[in-house]
C-alpha cells in the first residue's frame, strides 16, 4: 500500500507542529521519520493513522483518499514506545487482542485467532512464550510482541513511533537487525519513528529528517550522509564542525586566507558562508600553503579514535579532529589540517 501526504499542516492551539509536509512512500517500502523530540514526527505519524485530523492537505492510501477515514477504516497497526501490553492478558490473548474485538461479522472464531497468534509468535522469533504474562518478559520481548500484536489485524500500513526508545542499546541493536529482517520478510509499508541518526540510517530504505514541523531532507541514508541539503541536517545526521568563512571570487576564505579548497558546484554566491566538516574528513598535514592552521587544546580517546580538539583562527573557532589512536599529538602543538570532505552553506 502506498502512502501519499500531500501539503499536510497541522497545528495545535495555534501552534503549528507540522507545516505544509509532503512525502511519498513506496509500497512494501521502509521509512524512517528522523528528528530531534518536538520535530513533528509523532503528528505525522498520528495523520497517517487517522489518530489527528488534519488542518490542512490530503493523505491518500493507495488510490483511496484517505483523509477523513477513521482509524479502523484505515487499518494500520501500531507500535508506540511505552504501548504497555495487557497485563493481565497472556501474551498469545495480548497478540489476538485487535481479532477478538472486531465485531462478530468480521471476527475469526477464537481457534483460528489462537492459530494466527501462534503463527506471529513463530514469525518474531518467540515460540513458546504464549502462555506467559508481559511481566515474565524482558523489555525487548514485549516491544517483539507488541510488534506481533500491530501485525495481527493484517495491517495495510505498519507505524512504529520510537518502538525500541525505552531499551537499552545492546537490545536496540539487535532488534533494529531484527526488525529490518522482519520486514524484508513481511514486506509491509512501515514508518519508523526515531531521534536516533544510526537506528534510522540502519534500519531505513529512505530516511525523512525532520525540523521544526517541516522535512528538510528525503533520501537514502547515503545521500543525506554525503550530500546533506541544509546545515540542520549535515549536524544532526552525525559529527560535526563549522567554520565561518568568506565566498571571494569563488574562493573560500578563512580569517582571511585563501584556503585551498575548490568551491565545487555548490551554488554559494560570493559573501559570508559556513563550511561544515566532519572530524573524520579532516587530515593533519606538513603542508601549510592552504591549509587550516590550528593550535590543539585537548585530546580525547573515544573507543577506536583519538579526538583532537583545536582552536583555529583570531576568533579562536572550536574543531574536531579524528585522528588514529597511535597519533602522539601533545596539547599546545600547531598543527594544520587539509578537509577531504566538506559541504558549504550560504551565510547570507
Ligand atoms: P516529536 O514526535 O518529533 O517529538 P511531536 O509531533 O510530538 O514531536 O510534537 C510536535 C510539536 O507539537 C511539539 O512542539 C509538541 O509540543 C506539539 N504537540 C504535539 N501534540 C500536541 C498536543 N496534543 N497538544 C499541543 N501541542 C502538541
Ligand atoms: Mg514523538
Amino acid at each position: 500500500m502506498d502512502i501519499r501526504i500531500q501539503k499536510v499542516s497541522k497545528a495545535f492551539d495555534r501552534f503549528p507542529a507540522l507545516h505544509d509536509v509532503s512525502l511519498s512512500i513506496r509500497s512494501g517500502e521502509l521509512i524512517a521519520l528522523l528528528g530531534p523530540s518536538g520535530s513533528g514526527k509523532t503528528t505525522l505519524l498520528r495523520l497517517i493513522a487517522g489518530l489527528e485530523a488534519l488542518d490542512a492537505g490530503r493523505i491518500h492510501f493507495g488510490d483511496t483518499d484517505a483523509s477523513h477515514l477513521s482509524v479502523q477504516e484505515r487499518n494500520v497497526g501500531f507500535v508506540f514506545q511505552h504501548y504497555a501490553l495487557f497485563k493481565h492478558m497472556s501474551v498469545l490473548d495480548n497478540i489476538g487482542f485487535g481479532l477478538a474485538v472486531r465485531p462478530w461479522r468480521t471476527r475469526p472464531s477464537g481457534a483460528e485467532i489462537h492459530r494466527r497468534a501462534e503463527a506471529l509468535l513463530e514469525l518474531i522469533q518467540l515460540p513458546g512464550l504464549g502462555h506467559r504474562f508481559p511481566a515474565q518478559l524482558s523489555g525487548g520481548q514485549r516491544q517483539r510482541i507488541a510488534l506481533a500484536r500491530a501485525l495481527a489485524i493484517e495491517p495495510r500500513v505498519l507505524l512504529l513511533d520510537e518502538p525500541f526508545g525505552a531499551l537499552d542499546a545492546k537490545v536496540r541493536k539487535d532488534l533494529r537487525r531484527w526488525l529490518r529482517e522482519l520486514h524484508d520478510e513481511t514486506g509491509h509499508t512501515t514508518v519508523f519513528v526515531t531521534h536516533d541518526q544510526e537506528e534510522a540510517m540502519e534500519l531505513a530504505d529512505r530516511v525523512v529528517v525532520m525540523s521544526n514541523g517541516r522535512i528538510e531532507q528525503i533520501g537514502t541514508a547515503d545521500e543525506i550522509y554525503d550530500s546533506p541539503a541544509s546545515p540542520f541536517v549535515f549536524s544532526f545526521i552525525g559529527a560535526s564542525n563549522a567554520l565561518k568563512v568568506t565566498i571571494e571570487y569563488g574562493r573560500i576564505h578563512h580569517a582571511g586566507q585563501p584556503l585551498a579548497l575548490p568551491k565545487g558546484d555548490a551554488a554559494v554566491p560570493d559573501g559570508p558562508a559556513k563550511l561544515y566538516l566532519r572530524p573524520h574528513d579532516l587530515r593533519l598535514t606538513d603542508d601549510g600553503a592552504g591549509a587550516i592552521r590550528g593550535i590543539v587544546t585537548g585530546t580525547r580517546r573515544t573507543s577506536g579514535t583519538r579526538l583532537l580538539e583545536i582552536e583555529v583562527g583570531p576568533q579562536r573557532e572550536r574543531l574536531e579532529v579524528e585522528v588514529p589512536v597511535s597519533a602522539t599529538i601533545a596539547a599546545r602543538e600547531t598543527v594544520t589540517l587539509r578537509p577531504e570532505r566538506w559541504q558549504l552553506y550560504s551565510d547570507a
